[in-house]
């Protein structure tokens, strides 16, 4: 459909000589082979009306040959048309020429004048062809024709300018028949020459528009239109000069006149008549306009020309359209080139710092991308606009689309960076806050370390996403990103915590242990003093007995771990973690508690060890009387009994210390109502690095009794072999002392 526009470049420099054209003389637009001229566009350019929109005017003169049309023109707007020398008489203009007004001044802006090769039988032989088809180019054009008759040609209605009117009719309502929402109006300006005075231009102007009612009754009018009234289509207008040669000044001054007409007008309102004085200002009514932004102008003559060569019905609304849709697309493309410059840059950056793993956070993204945006899609209003609404809006809402893909890809990509960037630095902000705490003695509040962080990271995003958002534009609102940030922020805050809650725990399990130590190592030694328990009856407490020494094991541990459990909950708290990982945590510790108490007492009961305590214990009991004082062994001292008594004393110890049983139960200490049942919130992996205890853990096969059975049968036949065998050393050292006493 618009394989015509496609086909024509858009004028801008393509002709390789488009600067050595010599428009001295205006621009031949088309020539006598009926070919259009491209260059146009470039003589728009040159004299500035391209870039003019809406305001500029488009004025065709018609007439017989010789009738001094260019003449008048030149003498008007200070053109140069060629002017039939006056002794060769030999017609000069050919085709169509165009020239910008020269002169200016008062007249209206921009004013374009098209001189039409006189139309004159003897012309162009008998080639009515050009005639209509030049007709039809103007009438789809301008806004205004004039109709250069000399007053002995006024009334002579067979006259050769009366065909030309006729033309100009008929061509008209052809334009209309497929553009019947047109309200443009053109004007027809009769320039009556070498006007004697005698006929007042009232009169000739009465006598004319008989003719032309005259005229428009004549033709044949189209189905629908036959009842259509001259008035419908044209206003007009009328002017008389004086014989430029017979009276030169006045006809200087006149035509002066005349040119002051060449401005912006407006109908009287409530005015029906199509006369000229009906109008105030200047000939150029706003609806004569035909609505071409001058930058398109070419482009669309071209169209229209196009069309009437190829003798194919003019379709102004569809050729207007196509125009829209070239120009359209030929701003986009110029606006883009700015866009381009700006954004290309940026995109490269992008591509290429991701390429190298690192992705770039872009200083003033948001800026440039904003002022790229709106400059782009404000030049491309300017210019675009002033095109068929329809087109313009699709072609916009193209642009936009386009150049916010490309906008939405960097930003998207940039807070991708901006978030990976802000994770990174937040996770690190918190470990190194911690780690400083550490170094200064642990001193350190994790949850507010984990807030400050987070509201700066959080800040520093926010920023960002925010300098990122263009007003009107919803796509630029990155509200959902900040959102997904901060959630990614709690993951990791979480995480974090979850680790501080480690390193908590293993300080906790660390004094666990270290008191446990003390504690047992404490009630292990009391064995060593055969005098039952405590040993220092001084202390006033209750003296306890070797009997209920896993009571208060147990009691020391309880203690202990409710000690830790206090110092661990009140720690965790203070992080903000929640209830289940405290319970989960609190769950852990006596866990973990349990089997430190467990390595201790074992390590207690090491063969030395215990052999060690075993023989503390019995020395204690043999060696030492009632009274704590050392014995001296004597010939007449019962050695034997004593002895039998303090072996039998100790060894009494071993099944007590073989099973962990409470005195005030006689059963082991409920491991399971200890430990608790495991909480919520304990996540796959936890469990991992937890021994299992007999009894709590069932699936594991072990009892409560074999968890807290203390030396196996075999271990326990091996001490008391050992026991035995060192007291009876012991015993032996004794009998010979006391009867080394009395040889002494
Ligand atoms: P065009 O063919 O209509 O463009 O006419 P030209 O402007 O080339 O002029 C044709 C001839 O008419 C020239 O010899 C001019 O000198 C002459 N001419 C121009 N203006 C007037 C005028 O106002 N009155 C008369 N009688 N002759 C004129
Ligand atoms: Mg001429």
């Amino acid at each position: 459909m618009n394989g015509h526009f496609a086909a024509v470049d858009n004028g801008n420099g393509s002709a390789p000589d488009s600067n050595a054209h010599n428009f001295e003389h205006g621009i031949q637009v088309i020539n006598e082979d009926k070919q259009y001229n491209t260059n146009l566009n470039d003589y728009l350019h040159e004299t500035h009306v391209a870039e003019a929109g809406f305001n500029y005017h488009l004025i065709s003169v018609f007439g017989s040959q010789s009738t001094g049309k260019s003449t008048l023109l030149n003498h008007l707007f200070g053109t140069q048309f060629s002017v039939m020398s006056e002794r060769e008489r030999r017609q000069t203009t050919k085709g169509i020429w165009m020239s910008k007004n020269k002169k200016e001044g008062t007249m209206a802006d921009n004013i374009l004048v098209m001189d039409v090769e006189g139309t004159d039988g003897r012309e162009r032989g008998e080639d009515q062809d050009f005639e209509r088809k030049s007709a039809l180019f103007a009438l789809a054009t301008s806004e205004v024709l004039i109709v250069n008759i000399w007053e002995h040609q006024v009334g002579l209605y067979q006259g050769a300018n009366m065909g030309l009117l006729k033309t100009v009719f008929e061509v008209n309502m052809q334009l209309f028949l497929k553009d019947k929402q047109n309200q443009t109006r053109s004007l027809l300006f009769f320039v009556i020459r070498d006007h004697i005075g005698v006929t007042p231009l009232a009169n000739l102007r009465n006598t004319l528009i008989q003719d032309l009612t005259h005229i428009w009754s004549s033709i044949s009018k189209p189905a629908g239109l036959e009842n259509s009234k001259i008035e419908d289509y044209f206003d007009f207008a009328f002017a008389a000069l004086p014989h430029k040669i017979l009276q030169p000044d006045k006809f200087i001054t006149e035509v002066e006149n005349l040119g002051s007409r060449f401005t912006a007008g407006h109908r009287n309102k409530d005015s029906e008549s199509t006369d000229d004085q009906e109008f105030t200002g200047g000939v150029f009514l706003p609806e004569y306009h035909r609505r071409i932004p001058a930058d398109g102008l070419s482009i669309y003559a071209e169209g229209i020309w196009d069309q009437i060569v190829s003798n194919k019905d003019l379709d102004l609304p569809t050729q207007q359209e196509l125009l829209a849709q070239f120009r359209c697309d030929e701003i986009a493309r110029e606006v883009q080139i700015a866009f381009d410059a700006a954004i290309a840059p940026l995109e490269e950056q992008q591509a290429e710092s991701t390429r190298a793993g690192k992705p770039a956070v872009l200083p003033d993204l948001g800026q440039i991308g904003a002022e790229a945006r709106e400059k782009c899609v404000k030049n491309f209003e300017t210019q675009a606009s002033r095109y068929h609404k329809g087109v313009y809006t699709t072609k916009r809402s193209e642009l936009e689309d386009k150049i916010d893909t490309r906008l939405k890809a960097l930003y998207q990509a940039h807070l991708t960076a901006a978030h990976k960037a802000g994770v990174t630095a937040f996770s690190e902000a918190v470990t190194n806050a911690v780690k400083a705490g550490q170094k200064a003695g642990g001193a350190y509040e994790f949850a507010e370390i984990v807030e400050k962080q987070k509201t700066k990271t959080l800040e520093i995003f926010k920023k960002e996403a925010q300098s990122l958002a263009i007003p009107g534009v919803a796509w630029s609102n990155f509200k959902p990103q900040y959102l997904i940030f901060e959630k990614e922020l709690d993951e990791v805050s979480a995480r974090l915590r979850k680790e501080e809650m480690r390193r908590l725990a293993i300080r906790v399990e660390r004094w666990v242990k270290s008191r446990l130590g003390d504690a047992i190592g404490l009630e292990f030694n009391k064995l060593g003093s055969g005098r039952g328990g405590s040993g220092a009856p001084e202390s006033g407490e209750k003296p306890s007995t070797e009997k209920d020494i896993w009571d208060r094991v147990w009691k020391a541990f309880i203690s202990i771990v409710g000690e830790a459990e206090g110092r661990f909950t009140d720690r965790a708290k203070s992080f903000e973690a929640s209830d289940d990982e405290v319970q989960v945590g609190l769950w852990r510790l006596r866990r973990k508690s349990w089997v430190a108490l467990r390595e201790k007492i074992e390590e207690e009961v090491m063969e030395s060890n215990i052999l060690m305590k075993l023989r503390e214990n019995f020395e204690d009991k043999f060696r030492y009387d009632e009274d704590g004082v050392p014995r001296i062994w004597r010939p007449s001292d019962d050695i034997e009994g004593i002895y039998t008594r303090a072996r039998e004393s100790t060894l009494g110890l071993v099944p007590l210390l073989a099973r962990f049983r409470l005195q005030s139960s006689g059963s082991p200490p409920d491991l399971i109502e200890f430990i608790g049942v495991q909480p919520h919130g304990v996540e796959p992996g936890d469990e991992e690095d937890l021994t299992p205890i007999g009894g709590v853990d069932e699936d594991e096969g072990k009892s409560l009794e074999e968890e807290t059975t203390i030396l196996s049968e075999p271990k326990r036949q091996d001490l008391v072999v050992r026991f035995k065998k060192m007291a009876d050393g012991v015993y032996v050292e004794a009998k010979r002392s006391a009867i080394g006493g009395i040889t002494q």
